[in-house]
C-alpha cells in the first residue's frame, strides 16, 4: 500500500517514478547540447552544416521547451537532431502530440 501525498496528488511510487524520468530527460537534455555544441565548434562539420536540406536557406537554432529545434527562415521547415524526437515525446505524453505518435 503506498502512500498517497497530498502536496503533489501522487503516491509515493509515481512520483519517484516521475523524478526518475525528469532526471532521465534532463540527462539527455546535456547530451543532445554537449553534442551540438561540440559540432559546432567542431571544424569537420558539414558544408551543409546549418542549412535547410528542402530549400537550402539558413537555419537557426531555436529552443521550445525542452527541446532544440533548426528552423529554416526560408521555408519555415522545423529540423530535429537525433534524440530531440524522443525528448519532445517524453514531454509530450498525454498531450495532441503525444498521442498523435502513439504515446
Ligand atoms: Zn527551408
Amino acid at each position: 500500500m503506498s502512500q498517497f501525498n497530498e502536496a503533489t496528488g501522487y503516491n509515493q511510487e509515481e512520483a519517484e517514478f516521475k523524478r526518475r524520468e525528469a532526471e532521465a530527460l534532463a540527462a539527455l537534455r546535456s547530451k543532445l547540447d554537449a553534442q551540438r555544441a561540440e559540432l559546432k565548434a567542431s571544424a569537420s562539420r558539414p558544408a551543409n552544416w546549418m542549412y535547410c536540406p528542402k530549400c537550402g536557406g539558413q537555419l537557426a537554432e531555436q529552443r521550445r521547451g525542452e527541446v532544440v529545434v533548426d528552423a529554416c527562415g526560408g521555408c519555415g521547415g522545423i529540423f530535429l537532431d537525433k534524440g530531440e524526437l524522443e525528448l519532445l515525446l517524453a514531454h509530450g505524453k498525454g498531450t495532441m502530440l503525444g498521442r498523435l505518435f502513439g504515446h
